[in-house]
């Protein structure tokens, strides 16, 4: 059987979260044996999500967990000032180790773990592509860090530096959406989690560094020549004429 891919995905309410699920769903349903592993950001799990879920057709996990006021980003903030969705991420990542800390059968502990933000663009093919993941897989990402696209650059079948445009001496210079690691690699590794207080540019690397080397990185997408997942970002729609109705007690509920 197929190793089944967990994915831990972090939202937040906002008017495109239903538009950004939906479409996310329908990727995931085109991949088999997959597990969303699906983490609010709120202090309760809120209907919208749980009845998107449950009409999804996916196997899935609900999860929830509020980031700390003093670590959220408020309006007006640069969106580089402080990481986002690593509290979602590190609940998804204990939901999992427990669930997953006994076996329960011969292959329960055969499984590979990627972090989907919601808003992020993801080809079918990317998930075959990591779906053999021994320890952490990696690959290019578009759209990202100001460039058309940052990669690990392979020599020889093996990361030997990273194609970014920004501090490539990080331990990691790696897009939340470039890697996945093993199921094994999460749970031999049960302290391993993404620091909230990372600066900028070192989420990845907080949690990287308690798994991987770099010598260690298996290339994937044709040696990391392809594109198959993109960061793309929503544009906050204007609500210009909807706040102007409500004023006037004309507004849409919903
Ligand atoms: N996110 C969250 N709470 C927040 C802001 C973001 O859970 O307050 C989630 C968001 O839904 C996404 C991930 O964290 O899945 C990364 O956020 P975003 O896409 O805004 O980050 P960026 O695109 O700027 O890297
Ligand atoms: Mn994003």
């Amino acid at each position: 059987t197929l190793p089944t891919i967990f994915v831990i995905t972090p939202t937040y309410s906002r008017f495109v979260q239903k538009a950004e699920l939906t479409r996310l769903s329908q990727t995931f349903l085109h991949v088999p044996q997959l597990h969303w592993v699906l983490v609010e950001d709120s202090p309760h799990k809120t209907p919208l999500v749980a009845g998107l879920l449950a009409d999804s057709g996916l196997a899935y996990t609900h999860l929830h967990t509020a980031t700390p006021k003093e670590r959220k980003l408020q309006d007006g903030d640069p969106s580089w000032l402080k990481p986002r969705g690593a509290e979602q991420r590190n609940e998804g990542l204990r939901w999992l180790r427990e669930d997953r800390r006994a076996p329960q059968g011969a292959d329960s502990q055969q499984g590979v773990v990627y972090f989907a933000d919601d808003d992020n663009t993801y080809s079918i093919q990317l998930f075959q592509e990591m779906r053999s993941t021994q320890r952490v897989s990696v690959w290019p990402v578009g759209l990202v860090g100001g460039m058309r696209y940052e990669r690990p650059v392979v020599e020889g079948g093996k990361v030997v530096r990273f194609h970014t445009g920004w501090r490539p001496s990080r331990p990691f210079p790696l897009d939340m959406a470039g890697f996945a690691v093993s199921l094994k690699t999460v749970l031999a590794n049960p302290d391993a989690c993404f620091d909230g207080n990372a600066p900028m540019g070192f989420l990845e690397s907080s949690f990287l560094q308690g798994v991987v080397t770099m010598e260690e990185l298996e290339p994937r997408a044709d040696n990391c020549s392809k594109v198959l997942v993109w960061h793309t970002r929503t544009e906050k729609p204007k609500m210009k004429r909807e706040d102007a109705l409500q004023a006037q007690g004309l507004g849409s509920d919903n």
